[in-house]
């Protein structure tokens, strides 16, 4: 929360480089599987949220920008790729995984559904395993060291022992 109450959010790319501050009510929350978003986040589809009615700051450096159509920009980091912005004459939507906390913003309507992927509405009908139940056949993960930023804001970034 901030000071006049109002609800705060942060996120950024996976490397830290571009960090976003949201100040304000969150808009409609949906995913595009339209074939722009899917390229555009090499992905099913595209999770995004609209934050035309709140408050954004970018508290790092800006996402570059591509121009993916005469009417809207797709801002991503170009440091590490993440996918961040979908923007529009009529505002600015951010990609929800993006967010610290992703968790919090579920999508309520699916755009482009004629665009859709056959297997996506099975996904979830695969069998399952956890990151850590292939550690046999990927040793490496037992060491894993993470140079993602880490989920909230950081005084700086990388860490000073890593930079
Ligand atoms: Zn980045
Ligand atoms: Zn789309």
């Amino acid at each position: 929360m901030s000071l006049d109450n109002r609800p705060v959010y942060t996120g950024g790319c996976q490397c830290g480089a571009v960090r976003f501050r949201v100040e304000g009510a969150l808009g409609d929350a949906s995913v595009c599987h339209c074939r722009m978003c899917q390229k555009a986040s090499g992905n099913f589809y595209l999770p995004l949220v609209s934050v035309r009615g709140a408050g954004l700051d970018w508290t790092r450096s800006e996402p570059k920008r591509f121009r993916s159509s005469n009417a809207a920009l797709r801002g991503f980091c170009a440091e590490c790729g993440t996918p961040l912005t979908f923007e529009a004459t009529d505002g600015v939507a951010l990609a929800i995984a993006a967010f610290d906390h992703p968790e919090e913003i579920a999508p309520t309507t699916q755009w482009g559904v004629e665009a859709k992927l056959p297997y996506v509405d099975h996904v979830h009908e695969l069998p399952g395993e956890e990151t850590m139940a292939d550690v046999s056949s990927a040793s490496y993960l037992a060491d894993l060291v993470s140079y993602q930023h880490p989920d909230h804001d950081t005084e700086q970034w990388p860490p000073e022992e890593r930079s």
